[in-house]
């Protein structure tokens, strides 16, 4: 069994104290054990290392949230970081192409990648509603070819009549005529692997791309893949060009490290993982779940969560109170950019306070997403005292002067001053209200 990253950064934690920043001390203690459990996750090395050395940095010198230990931030930080280089939630198979859209599958022998042929084609037939051929390009094992068309017939899906003799390449050019013929909207072909990467196979699949001109190309490969997954994951990609990564056996025990890995050197998304042998065993992938599997850990992670949220209280009452005083000038709004781009962006404080979400939406429906913090900070910082307390104040000629002195222009000022409005309102809003107000804000 796996031993968990909590248990085993339990010495550490409770060994380090402190407030403040985090130091270079506190993180190196607590990547050393990250690295040990990325390495256990078969996590490749070298993108153990990359992944170590981003999260330093984002680490060393970060604010410890009050009521949690110093290892415990570095893991929050460290969940945060592999949640996010494992890319995005829901990407789906694309199918934004002329009919026949054509899928290539390709990977080693063994990967998967009839059965997912057969998966996706049944996915696609009843969830999407779409009629998908499936061809056999696998001429190398003699039952190859008959166990796609079993599964053809299993799901009653169409597969492409085989003919003996012919070349894997000469049948991607008749799948894609069938295809054509047979008025499908999908064809997939399920090429032949090797039981290692090889030039001939490399040439073959590059042949059968020029031939049938696939929309997507997937990389099935078996999530048990150690630290191969990289060698894989960057020949298929450089040599034929993926589009995305399937990842099979994800019932099986191991921890998914090759998610992070394949993805980490080829930058593609991992759209959909396979969990069984059965055909609607096929799901979409979840980078957080995968994360705590990569990990080991579950508890941790809401223990740090909850303490954030009860920082985003304290920092929710302080606002409450000057919110009572019917008070928000510019001071207020650099003082909220600052404080949520520490808290990590829009989603710390607004999401936080009753009534405010609807305010995230419409903010973020002006454009308004943490990567203008930094230019709204600096707009702010670029004007006078009376300018800030008085946002009125701030006509044409003022606006040249502070986008001159900021790097920014007048549609950056008029967009945060329109936030400031917005939020003003809001403020005077509740205040009118503050009672109730007040009192829902502190949970109570
Ligand atoms: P291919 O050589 O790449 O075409 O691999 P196959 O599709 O023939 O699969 C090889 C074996 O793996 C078969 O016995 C499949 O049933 C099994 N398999 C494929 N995907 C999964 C999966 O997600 N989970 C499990 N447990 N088995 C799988
Ligand atoms: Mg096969």
């Amino acid at each position: 069994m796996f031993e968990n990253l909590q248990d085993r950064l339990g010495s550490i934690l409770n060994g380090l104290t402190g407030r403040g920043a985090l130091s270079e001390a506190d993180v190196s203690a607590a990547l050393r054990e990250v690295r040990r459990a990325l390495l256990e996750a078969d996590v490749a090395l070298e993108v153990v290392r990359s992944f170590t050395d981003r999260v330093r940095e984002k680490a060393v010198g970060a604010e410890i949230l009050k009521s949690i230990k110093p290892g415990q931030m570095v893991v929050k930080i460290v969940h945060d970081e592999l949640i996010e280089m494992l890319g995005s939630e829901g990407v789906g198979i694309d199918l934004n192409a002329p009919a026949p859209v054509v899928i290539m599958m390709v990977g080693l022998q063994g990967s998967g990648k009839t059965t997912t042929t057969a998966k996706i084609a049944n996915r696609l037939v009843t969830r999407e509603r779409k009629k998908v051929l499936m061809a056999s390009l696998d001429t190398r094992r003699p039952a190859a070819q008959e166990q796609l068309r079993q599964l053809g017939v299993q799901v009653s899906i169409d597969t492409l009549p085989v003919i003996a003799g012919q070349s894997p390449e000469d049948i991607a050019s008749r799948a894609v005529q069938a295809a054509k013929l047979g008025g499908h909207d999908v064809v997939i072909l399920d090429t032949a692997g090797r039981t290692h990467i090889d030039e001939p196979l490399m040439q073959e699949m590059a042949e059968i791309k020029r031939r049938a001109k696939p929309h997507e190309i997937l990389l099935v490969a078996d999530s048990l893949t150690g630290q191969d997954a990289v060698n894989l994951a960057r020949s298929f990609d450089e040599r034929v060009g993926i589009t995305g990564l399937v990842l099979t056996r994800m019932d099986g025990d191991g921890r998914g490290g090759a998610a992070l890995s394949m993805r980490a050197v080829t930058g593609k998304p991992v759209k959909l993982i396979g969990t069984g042998e059965r055909m609607g065993e096929l799901d979409e992938f979840h980078p957080r779940r995968i994360a705590d599997r990569i990990l080991g850990m579950g508890d941790i992670v809401s223990l740090v969560e909850k303490a954030a949220e009860n920082i985003d209280a304290e920092k929710a009452a302080a606002m409450a109170a000057k919110m009572a005083k019917g008070k928000f000038d510019l001071n207020d709004l650099a003082d909220q950019l600052k404080q949520m781009q520490k808290m990590g962006g829009m989603g710390g404080i607004m999401g936080l306070m009753p009534g405010m979400s609807g305010m995230k939406d419409k903010m973020a429906a002006a454009g308004l997403d943490d990567s203008l913090f930094k230019r709204q900070l600096a707009i702010i910082s670029s004007m006078t005292k009376a300018e800030r307390a008085n946002p009125d104040l701030l006509k044409h000629s003022r606006k040249k002067r502070i986008a001159a002195g900021s790097g920014t222009d007048a549609a950056d000022i008029n967009k945060l001053l329109k936030m400031h409005r917005q939020m003003a309102d809001m403020m005077k809003l509740m205040g009118k209200n503050k009672g109730g107000m007040m009192k829902q804000m502190m949970g109570g």
